[in-house]
């Protein structure tokens, strides 16, 4: 049994992880501020001896004896993570400072939930690790991107100035049970468009892509990583790559929706492509994704309409 921080624990992917770690038997922190996460995700494990919920802000300094902490704390979306950019910014490098410091004087392993826009709009298809990205340091995406690009910086500096144990995950789109009604990422706003019956709002002309992996598969790889050697970076998505015309076309042949196709603007630096290239976590973690696009759709598809 570990004591186990997880930042971001009432998030979309926290939660499912928060869920993962007591059913293995640890006690798990959920550390959260709950500015798009929710109670209701972490509403089952309320009452369970082993979790206990902290409402906090890591970009204040927070102090408790641990052995593991999974840093997930920062808004996802691009809509939310733009609603307030120097924030979300203050999170991924004054509230990784707080971890890594926690982390170095209680000398417990990190896990850092980097992203795959670490890469930026790639002109290497699909991304290996070795690449180091294509990112406007100056744009809407910046203070995300930058965020989590410097978070990564100062892992790898705690690693080697003060032999902090580390492990960095690189995640590329991830989908489910648990993400908010008003997410605001394809995902959620497709199933949800076509559950209403509402337009599908395809932005740009759709044929850019993206690889979409499910949860369960997405936190498999996470704890693996976590008990692992490797310290990273790590790769962790599904390789099966659609064009966003194609995902909204199956989104609306799984849910028998009557909604139109409505095209409007792209945001700027929206990548052209993504799809990641997985070998180095088949190789350290022995970690493939499992579950098909059209399976964990229709789990996702199920928790929406319950939802709503
Ligand atoms: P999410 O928005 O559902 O979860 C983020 C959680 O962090 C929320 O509960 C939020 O309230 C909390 N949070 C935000 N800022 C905080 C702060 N300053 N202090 C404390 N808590 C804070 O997003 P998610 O999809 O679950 O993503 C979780 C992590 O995984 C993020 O770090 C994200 O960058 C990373 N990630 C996710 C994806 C994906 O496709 N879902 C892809 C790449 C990386
Ligand atoms: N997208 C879309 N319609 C939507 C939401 C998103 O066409 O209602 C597109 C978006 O422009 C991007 C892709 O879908 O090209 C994935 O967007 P998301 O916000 O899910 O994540 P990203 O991978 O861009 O961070």
């Amino acid at each position: 049994m570990k004591r186990i921080l997880v930042t971001g624990g009432a998030g979309f992917i926290g939660s499912h992880l928060c869920g993962r770690l007591l059913e293995a038997g640890n006690e798990v922190i959920c550390l959260d501020n709950f500015f798009t996460g929710s109670r209701q995700n972490i509403y089952p494990y309320l009452n369970n001896p082993n979790f206990e919920l902290v409402r906090h802000d890591i970009t204040k300094e927070y102090f408790a004896e641990v052995d593991y902490i999974y840093n997930l704390a920062c808004p996802a979306s691009p809509p939310h993570y733009q609603y307030n950019a120097i924030k979300t910014i203050k999170t991924s490098i004054l509230g990784v400072m707080n971890m890594l410091g926690l982390a170095k004087r209680c000398k417990a392993r990190i896990l850092q939930a980097s992203t795959s826009e670490v890469y930026g709009n790639p002109k290497i298809h699909p991304q290996t690790e070795d690449y180091w990205g294509n990112v406007n340091p100056i744009g809407i995406r910046s203070c995300y991107d930058e965020g989590k690009r410097c978070a990564e910086t100062l892992m790898m500096d705690y690693h080697r100035q003060n032999n902090v144990d580390i492990r960095i995950v690189r995640i590329f789109n991830t989908y489910g049970p648990n993400m908010a009604q008003n997410d605001g990422r394809v995902v959620s706003n497709f199933i949800l468009q076509a559950l209403k019956d509402e337009d599908i709002t395809i932005y740009g002309d759709g044929s850019q892509t993206r690889s979409f992996c499910y949860v369960d598969d997405l936190i498999d790889g996470m704890i693996k990583m976590m008990e692992s050697s490797c310290i990273g970076p790590v790769n962790l998505g599904n390789p099966s790559e659609f064009t966003i015309l194609e995902f909204a076309k199956l989104v609306l042949k799984l849910t028998n929706s009557k909604s139109n196709i409505v095209y409007k603007p792209l945001p700027s630096d929206d990548p052209e492509q993504r799809k990641p290239d997985i070998t180095l976590a088949c190789k350290e973690l022995d970690w493939a994704p499992k579950v098909s696009l059209e399976e964990g759709l229709l789990k996702t598809i199920k928790y929406f309409k319950e939802l709503i």
